[in-house]
């Protein structure tokens, strides 16, 4: 599930069909603005390709997930909170809280965050 999926949100969203605030853009990856933040900093770091869920990395696509880290580091150091701290977090399914089916790296900072998540 590697290609463009025309009723994603966030493939809309990346195709800019779908306005968003977009706070970091490179060939391969953009982060932008939560619409709903859970923490006073909450992006969204997503593949510009399609892949739905985490069970859906392989080999042939998994060298993107670098990437997505590569942004928070980026991101970390541009809001300021690399020190401070923060936290990425990718939900899989529905047990694990996913709503949006286009796998999105959630990166969260601002505030302390509790541990264990609900
Ligand atoms: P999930 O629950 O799949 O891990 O995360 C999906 C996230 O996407 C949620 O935090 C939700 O607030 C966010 N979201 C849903 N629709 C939109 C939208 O249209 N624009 C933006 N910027 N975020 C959205
Ligand atoms: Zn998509």
């Amino acid at each position: 599930m590697s290609e463009d999926n025309e009723n994603c949100l966030f493939c809309k969203i990346v195709k800019k069909q779908i306005p968003a605030e977009i706070v970091f853009e490179t060939k391969e990856v953009i982060a932008f603005c939560d619409i709903d933040p859970k923490a006073p900093i909450h992006y969204l770091i997503i593949p510009k390709t399609h892949i739905s869920t985490i069970n859906d990395i392989s080999e042939e696509n998994s060298e993107i997930i670098g990437l997505l880290y590569e942004a928070a580091s980026k991101l970390a150091v541009m809001s300021g909170v690399d020190k401070d701290g923060y936290r990425v977090v990718m939900n899989c399914n529905k047990d694990g809280g996913q709503t949006v089916y286009h796998i999105h790296l959630h990166f969260l900072a601002g505030r302390q965050l509790n541990w264990p998540p609900g």
